[in-house]
């Protein structure tokens, strides 16, 4: 199983990366974690638009979600069947209105099975917001303060892809993760690999690193995009 981050920058995208988009492919089937601001076109790197087998969508947030009015326009072209996406109950009119380009089904709790893969979807602090567990392998957090929900659903996972939206002396913050919290999670969950992302185009990734690292407890790095991990 592979993970490549096809966008990782938070609320806009920056100069060197869309918003949020992660590809996980296992035994050549291609599952998307959302599509935000401008990841639709980093994703013909990677992916044909036709053959992306299922979406899950964190959230309805522009920055990750604003890219299925472009990816609908892609597949538009083509003879493809309509895409699966799993999502919240308040999906992106595109999503909801383009029933010969999309299958939406509105996420739940609990373990989902796409085609090899299992996916677990836990409901967490972002308005309505899931985070998603790959196997063992893959935690993503998608955005969300700490929470309970987001404890129990990263416990044991290998690699934990956590948003770093800000720093601890912020503050707590409402709906996102600082650095500090990723590395703090990061710990508690026992994993090997702790993958920043959601950066802030205004933040200073180094420093984003520097704080999550001395509290993970694991390897640290920054998403960026073209980064792969095997998983
Ligand atoms: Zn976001």
């Amino acid at each position: 199983m592979q993970l490549t981050v096809v966008g990782c920058s938070g609320s806009a995208p920056g100069p060197e990366s869309s918003c949020s988009c992660y590809l996980v492919e296992t035994d050549g089937y291609r599952l998307l974690l959302d599509l935000g601001a401008g990841a639709s076109g980093p994703l013909q790197r990677y992916v044909p638009p036709t053959a992306v087998d299922a979406v899950i969508l964190s959230h309805s947030h522009s920055d990750h979600s604003a890219d299925f009015t472009q990816l609908w326009r892609l597949r538009l072209v083509t003879q493809a069947a309509p895409l699966p996406v799993i999502g919240p109950s308040d999906m992106p009119e595109v999503l909801r209105n383009n029933p010969d380009c999309w299958t939406p089904s509105v996420a739940k709790p609990g373990l989902l099975t796409m085609g090899p893969i299992t996916a677990r979807l836990a409901r967490v602090e972002h308005g309505e917001c899931w985070a998603t567990r790959i196997d063992d392998a893959l935690c993503y957090t998608a955005d969300s303060q700490p929470c309970a929900a987001l404890d129990e659903l990263a416990r044991g996972c290998r690699v934990l892809l956590a948003e770093a939206s800000g720093f601890d002396a912020d503050g707590p913050m409402t709906g996102h993760l600082a650095a500090g919290d990723a590395g703090r999670l990061a710990a508690r969950s026992g994993a090997n690999l702790l993958v920043l992302t959601h950066l802030r185009a205004w933040q200073k990734p180094a420093d984003l690193l520097a704080e999550a690292a001395e509290l993970a407890g694991c390897p640290t790095i920054l998403a960026q995009q073209g980064l792969r991990v095997a998983l």
